[in-house]
């Protein structure tokens, strides 16, 4: 609450105090509420608190407390992302495989909604090639990144992957955008699936769609891949950190119906929801722990790196 609270004073400096004082109040309330009649939101877990969070930002009109971060952050992150293609570009294919995957993680590391990383952020310990540097060694905590290399170099191109995107700044440029654009190099279509309304520092589909169009862009294969259909920005419908796969919007759904790849980015989307659920196609899960109750749920220790891989 504290963390909230600074944010949204810092984003929106001109909210009276009482404004902020009626959104704490009845957010303290909300939370009382869950505590003592669970039953009364149908089902009382982390998915839930998240949705009440968001739904109450937006009716005290702090829709968006990390605007200003993200649009920051974007910024730096695209400016970083020709070195980071030249780098993967100049790398030998297992090499530039791994890069990949230790840029994803890396990338994962800015996040505002862990303890951890928020600090890291604050104090100004942030990173990103130190930060891809100290990924623990592998093997990670869960290492599947051999099998997926050899996927990729054995098996035919996926038709369409479904890549459920999380974090602003590094996480979208310097994670998720080099391996989109490496996935379209082999012939994949990929369709970047992004929150339609803000949560956290997560980017949202309509900031995604001006990263990666118009004069932001910084890479021609990018904007090639984007103009000619073979990327693609796709709104979830959702507005959480975790990804109810149940809640997509109808036209996320259709835009999807044919992906025979589905990756799950962030701790939110593939551990704190969608860590037990099965596809009927080939899943691919990466995540830092960042946060000790999923560390303890899950056996891990904090900061240790999920790349998951799940063939059919
Ligand atoms: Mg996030």
């Amino acid at each position: 609450m504290p963390r909230l609270v600074r944010r949204i004073r810092a984003q929106y400096p001109r909210a009276d105090d009482a404004r902020v004082a009626d959104f704490e109040r009845e957010y303290r309330s909300v939370l009382g509420e869950i505590l003592d009649h669970p039953q009364h939101f149908g089902r009382a877990d982390i998915l839930t608190l998240c949705e009440q969070q968001q739904a109450l930002l937006r009716k005290h009109g702090f829709d968006d407390p990390y605007l200003d971060i993200k649009t920051r952050e974007n910024a730096a992150a695209l400016a970083a992302l020709p070195a980071v293609l030249r780098e993967l570009d100049a790398a030998e294919p297992q090499r530039e495989v791994e890069l990949l995957a230790r840029g994803l993680l890396a990338g994962n590391l800015f996040d505002l909604g862990a303890a951890i990383t928020a600090e890291r952020y604050h104090n100004g310990s942030h990173d990103f090639w130190r930060s891809r540097a100290e990924l623990p060694p592998r093997p990670w905590f869960i290492d599947d990144l051999d099998a997926w290399a050899v996927r990729w170099r054995t098996g035919a191109a996926y038709r369409h992957a479904a890549f459920f995107v999380d974090n602003a700044g590094w996480d979208i440029c310097l994670g998720c955008l080099p391996l989109a654009r490496w996935m379209v190099r082999r012939g994949t279509r990929v369709s970047l699936a992004a929150n339609s309304h803000a949560a956290l520092n997560d980017i949202t589909a309509t900031e995604l769609v001006q990263l990666v169009s118009g004069e932001a862009v910084v890479d021609d294969e990018i904007a090639r891949a984007v103009s000619e259909g073979w990327l693609r920005i796709v709104p979830t419908g959702s507005g959480t950190p975790l990804l109810d796969l149940k809640a997509l919007s109808p036209q996320c759904v259709a835009a999807l119906a044919d992906a025979d790849l589905v990756m799950l980015h962030g701790m939110g989307r593939s551990l704190e929801s969608n860590r037990t659920a099965e596809f009927t196609c080939d899943v691919l899960r990466t995540a830092v722990v960042k946060d000790p109750l999923v560390a303890a749920h899950v056996g891990a220790k904090l900061m240790d790196c999920v790349f998951r891989f799940t063939p059919v």
